[in-house]
């Protein structure tokens, strides 16, 4: 009997138990460590913010799901490994410590912004690393709004997250106009480099910032922030951005106690270093995958942090896994990208294909972001459900009221 131990149920951890709990003997026992007790699609996290989310039918109950899936949840939170003895140490919501031994382990908690210690971002800036965080934006922008006027929402990173968030939040803005008494919003996107997306091909932050412009963003390039206040930003420049509300959506690393945990090698950004076949390199009974793994590939780079990587590094490592339960060998992790695609509010996205020679946009393309979302579900539930939530979706649109 071999017990897999998979800590996080995000993009990467859910996907990876599901299937294990599907798959593996029954003697063979599949535990997911998860501190949430509902799994939420982190790509659609500023939707919560902005207050837009489905709560109803886009989360997933771990619990009953794992009963239905063949793999346990236990609610806790990872706090260190003891490597000697294959112990995993869990803090649970009680606040009593718990260990769990594993025979092999997966760790996949995703990451967290990073705020490259700007001074006053972590007292003064609302963060979307967990629904919680993402519930508690909404809670204040739903305040904000209420309370008339002209009122400003800084967001400091033009990357997916933070143009995705002024999207949605413009959107929310220009449904509200009728009302008299609801606030205007002006929204900042505030971006140190040249051009919003700085990570993909020009031509797809044009249409993005063209978007955007439409949308009435104001967006700022060039513009490093030096230190946040409680009621606005200072810029390297010396210039003072003032605003009511504001976000941190810049950059990502992995949370400062995975560093070197249990004497594992890490990077930098507290990325846990993995070989390709996502063993870590210093012991081969533990996995990393997702966002919190530095994961290098045949061309030297290393795979990049993002949904679509984290669901299929998912689905190798499941049956790489099964196979080294059987007695063979682990296989290398080869990462071909699909391209990226950014939604930029409820009826348009913006996507590179085939090697970023191809850019599309429109409606439809905002279909195709949503699939990603849908081919998470099959792959966690199965086709069925997800083709009744798709239908039940649908449905709810057409009749719900207003
Ligand atoms: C607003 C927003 C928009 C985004 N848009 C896109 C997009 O358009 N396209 C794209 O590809 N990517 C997007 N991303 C990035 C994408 O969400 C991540 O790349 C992806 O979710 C990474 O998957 P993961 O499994 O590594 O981590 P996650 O999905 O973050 O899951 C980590 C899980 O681990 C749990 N966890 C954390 N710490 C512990 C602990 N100590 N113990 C137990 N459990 C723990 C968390 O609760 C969580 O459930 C977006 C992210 C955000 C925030």
């Amino acid at each position: 009997m071999s017990r897999i131990v998979i800590v996080g149920g995000g993009a990467a951890g859910l996907e990876l138990a599901s299937i294990l709990g599907r798959s593996v003997n029954r003697q063979d026992e599949v535990i997911l460590v998860e501190g949430e007790t509902h799994h939420y699609w982190k790509p659609r996290f500023h939707e919560i913010a902005a207050g837009t989310f489905d709560n109803d039918l886009d989360t997933l109950c771990y619990f009953s799901h794992g009963a239905r899936n063949g793999y346990i949840h236990y609610q806790g939170w990872m706090t260190d490994i003891k490597r000697e003895e294959k112990q995993l140490i869990v803090s649970k919501p009680n606040g009593e410590t718990d260990f769990i031994t594993y025979d092999y382990l997966v760790i996949a908690i995703g990451a967290i912004s990073n705020d490259f210690a700007t001074q006053g971002a972590q007292e003064h800036c609302l963060f979307l690393d967990t629904p919680e965080q993402a519930r508690s934006s909404w809670l204040q922008i739903s305040s904000l709004l209420r309370s008339g006027y002209q009122r400003t929402i800084n967001i400091v990173g033009a990357g997916a997250t933070g143009l995705e968030l002024a999207a949605e939040l413009a959107k929310v803005s220009a449904r509200l106009e009728a009302n008299p008494h609801a606030a205007k919003l002006t929204i900042n996107l505030i971006e140190a480099a040249d051009r919003v997306l700085p990570n993909s091909p020009l031509k797809m932050s044009r249409q993005a910032q063209l978007m955007l412009e439409k949308y009435d963003i104001n967006i700022m390039l060039n513009t490093r922030i030096a230190s946040v206040e409680q009621l606005g930003m200072t810029t390297s420049d010396g210039l003072t951005i003032g605003a009511d509300i504001q976000f941190w959506a810049a950059g990502i690393k992995a949370p400062n106690w995975l560093k070197n945990i249990g004497g594992l090698e890490s990077n930098n950004a507290n990325q846990l270093m993995v070989n390709q076949t996502l063993a870590s390199t210093l012991d081969p009974n533990i996995f990393a995958l997702g966002d919190c793994a530095s994961i290098p590939q045949d061309d030297g780079l290393m795979v990049p942090p993002k949904a679509q990587a984290a669901n299929r590094a998912a689905v190798h490592l499941a049956k790489s896994l099964s196979g080294l339960i059987e007695g063979k060998q682990l296989t290398p992790f080869i990462y071909k990208d699909g391209g990226m695609v950014v939604a930029i509010g409820h009826n348009f996205a913006i996507s590179t294909m085939m090697n970023d020679k191809l850019i599309l946009k429109g409606r439809l393309v905002r279909r195709l972001y949503d699939t990603i979302f849908r081919l998470h579900q099959k792959t966690v539930s199965g086709v069925f459900t997800m083709s009744r939530l798709i239908i039940a979706k649908r449905l709810k649109c057409i009749f719900q009221p207003g």
